[in-house]
């Protein structure tokens, strides 16, 4: 038996005694979890820094503030997350008992990625185990060092059977897809999604794809373009450009191409000081892979602002392009890097013509002073999200459902929702054996009469 089928035999032994169905027992499990990110924060803090060059401060931000967040929310709602949920009935049924039950599905698959990985990986942990479900975890390899800490560390405070630790590469992760899981819940890019789908539909097991793609930004020109540039800034250089939900491009009208460039630059030297190299909020490319095929997408469009690189630490500056063309190679993929493309368009119109050729994204971002460019952006587009005059914070709130359509993914995950993605909702109804003339209009014969009566 390989290493990836004993783990999965050992979780799914663990399910089946029973114990992750108990509410106390989940509930101590995500407590137990939750102190993992405190009594760990220095080994978490160094790994990330290591892989990413994320810094101390933004690695609560980023990764652990929101876990502990989830952990809090689920633990404070999970009775009422798992209560039978009563339903409306009908004539038929009037005298029936008729709810929702949600149940564990079984063995969780999580395979996760690297750019935010505990962020990433736990976050589906967290309701696989308010669900009642086992899970096997199989974290990013491309995080050498954050992979490690949870392979040694997730033992020892939530129940080695029941979450057993997978590392290793694309192999170990197709050993595991092999396997008979009764869910999937895999976090990365779109190829690699279809693989993973693929894989699944051998066991008709469900999957839930949290993918990526080119996330739009549009700036209308009747907008504080000061304000806007700044909060796309961060959003987009905010973890050096490996964000899934980054604005990937810029649409804008020409006339105010120099202003969102000179005010770009601003504000990425106010985040980043002159030299962001130096920078400790500055993070870095995660490997040399991913330096040269960034580099490789910006050789045929004009630098702006940055272009600056060092191969040798995966460093590449805060970086604009003016007059992309849509055909230029920076927009044939997702960048995830730190590297902007201004596309001009003439307008609003265009610029929803141009978003709706592509792939429905993972978010789109509207800047505009203008409701009605917000709602007409609304209307005549789709994406994962949408959201008017800022960048990502709507990852941070639990009661909106995370998650992509189309090519950007499917299904959605935190808060309620990743309990509900987790959980067989089984429909329940309880009938009692008596008043059975009421069900005599259902049996044969079927006389034109009964037909009457009802
Ligand atoms: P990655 O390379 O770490 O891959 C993720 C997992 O897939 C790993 O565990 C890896 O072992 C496995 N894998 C890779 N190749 C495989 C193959 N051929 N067969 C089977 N398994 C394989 O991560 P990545 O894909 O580079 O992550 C970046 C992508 O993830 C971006 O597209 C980004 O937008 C997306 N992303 C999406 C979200 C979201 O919530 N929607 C969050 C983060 C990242």
């Amino acid at each position: 038996m390989s290493r990836e089928q004993q783990a999965v035999a050992r979780a799914r032994k663990a399910f089946e005694t029973g114990r992750s169905k108990c509410l106390d027992y989940r509930i101590m499990q995500l407590e137990s979890l939750k102190r993992l990110f405190t009594e760990r924060q220095k080994e978490i803090a160094d790994a990330l820094k290591k892989d990413l060059n994320k810094s101390e401060v933004a690695s609560q931000l980023y990764e652990t503030m929101g876990l502990e967040g989830e952990i809090n929310l689920a633990v404070k709602n999970l009775k009422s997350w798992a209560a039978p949920r009563p339903v409306e009935k009908n004539l038929l049924t009037l005298m029936d008992t008729v709810y929702i039950r949600p149940e564990p599905v079984g063995v969780v698959l999580v395979i996760g990625a690297w750019n935010y990985p505990w962020a990433v990986t736990i976050q589906p942990l967290i309701g696989a185990i308010a669900a009642g479900n086992a899970a096997v975890i199989k974290p990013s390899e491309v995080c050498v060092h954050t992979a490690k800490v949870m392979e040694e560390f997730l033992p020892a405070y939530i129940d080695k059977e029941l979450y057993p630790v997978v590392t290793g590469g694309v192999t170990e992760t197709q050993e595991l897809l092999r396997q008979r899981f009764d869910h999937i819940f895999y976090t990365g890019n779109s190829m690699v999604g279809k693989i993973i789908m693929e894989a699944a539909a051998k066991h008709l097991t469900p999957v839930t794809l949290e993918l990526g793609g080119k996330s739009p930004c549009y700036i209308d020109k009747n907008c504080d373009i000061t304000i806007a540039c700044r909060r796309v800034a961060w959003g987009k250089y905010t973890n050096c450009g490996q964000t899934c939900i980054a604005p990937d491009y810029i649409l804008c009208e020409s006339s105010i191409q120099d202003r969102v460039i000179a005010e770009i630059k601003k504000a990425v030297k106010e985040f980043y000081t002159e030299n962001p190299q130096t920078c400790t909020d500055y993070g870095r490319v995660i490997n040399q892979r991913h330096f040269k095929r960034i580099m490789a997408l910006i050789d045929d469009s004009t630098v702006a602002v940055g272009g600056q690189n060092e191969e040798a630490n995966c460093y590449i500056a805060p970086t604009v392009l003016r007059d992309v063309k849509p055909d230029a190679k920076v927009m044939q993929e997702e960048i995830f890097g730190p590297v902007l493309p201004i596309i001009t368009v003439s307008g609003l119109n265009e610029a929803i013509k141009f978003i709706n050729k592509g792939e429905k994204p993972l978010a789109l971002y509207v800047f505009t002073s203008d409701d009605k460019v917000i709602q007409k952006m609304i209307e005549e587009t789709s994406s994962g999200a949408i959201l008017a005059n800022d960048c990502l914070v709507h990852y941070s709130i639990s009661a909106l459902p995370f998650g992509g359509v189309g090519n950007s993914g499917m299904g959605c995950y935190h808060g309620k929702f990743t309990f509900d993605q987790l959980s067989h909702l089984r429909s329940c109804l309880i009938k009692k054996l008596n008043m059975e003339g009421a069900n005599t209009m259902r049996y044969p014969p079927h006389t034109p009469t009964k037909l009457n009566r009802a």
